[in-house]
């Protein structure tokens, strides 16, 4: 199973001992605030980790959450508290921002169950990764070949104060192809969220495999996609 998902370490609450998960900012006994421990994105809401989320429900918990987490609630409470309810915000906010995002949601969700997702695949340095062959997906080799020239020429072109429609028209058209190829990988992703949260061990493994190869491919079209964007002026 999910070792990382399962590992959770119950936690003595601060106030009035009974053990709770680490990643829950209030004490469910007693209800005070806790300090940001650990545990996962997902238990901070009381949510079981998946993909296919509830979104409107997460935004209900993330409000309510925000509101009991607020500074002034804590005026008068102790030097501890005050600080927690700060830190537990920031905690807050950044799984909120995770897990409403569906691609930041997979990556997230991946990389806890032992994923290995990285920019080294992609390559943060677009344009290193953008001209080494071996890294371009198979299918775009040709496309990425032929942009590859069309930017550097536009490139050219705009340096000398030339505009060139045709150039431009053709970027624009390679642009909303792989815009078009991004929401295909999307759509792909969707499918393997139910695979990974209906499906058993076996499923799982292999929906992770497939998305982890899809976030790559989505990586790979999105810097093409910001390259032709930034190329184009717009
Ligand atoms: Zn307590």
């Amino acid at each position: 199973m999910l070792k990382v998902l399962d590992n959770a370490v119950p936690v003595a609450c601060w106030a009035c001992s009974v053990s709770h998960t680490p990643s829950t900012l209030f004490c469910p006994h007693c209800s005070k605030i806790q300090p940001p421990i650990g545990g996962n994105y997902f238990s901070i809401f009381g949510l079981v980790p998946r993909l296919d989320l509830d979104l409107g429900m997460l935004e209900h918990e993330f409000h309510k959450l925000s509101r009991k987490l607020h500074p002034d609630r804590y005026a008068r409470a102790t030097t501890n508290e005050k600080d927690w309810s700060l830190a537990d915000t920031a905690l807050l906010n950044d799984a909120y921002r995770t897990l409403k995002d569906p691609i930041h949601r997979t990556e997230y969700l991946l990389k806890l169950s032992g994923a290995q997702i990285g920019e080294q695949h992609a390559g943060k340095d677009s344009d290193g990764a953008r001209k080494d062959p071996s890294r371009v997906p198979a299918d775009l080799l040709e496309e990425v070949f032929e942009l590859n020239m069309q930017l550097e020429e536009m490139r050219a072109a705009r340096k000398s104060g030339v505009t060139d429609p045709e150039l431009q028209m053709s970027l624009s058209a390679a642009k909303r192809k792989f815009d078009g190829l991004m929401d295909e990988v999307d759509q792909d992703l969707r499918a393997q969220w139910t695979v990974w949260d209906e499906g058993d061990e076996g499923a799982r493994a292999a929906a992770q495999r497939t998305m982890v190869a899809l976030l790559d491919r989505r990586r790979y079209l999105a810097n093409l996609v910001r390259d032709v964007t930034e190329t184009l002026g717009a």
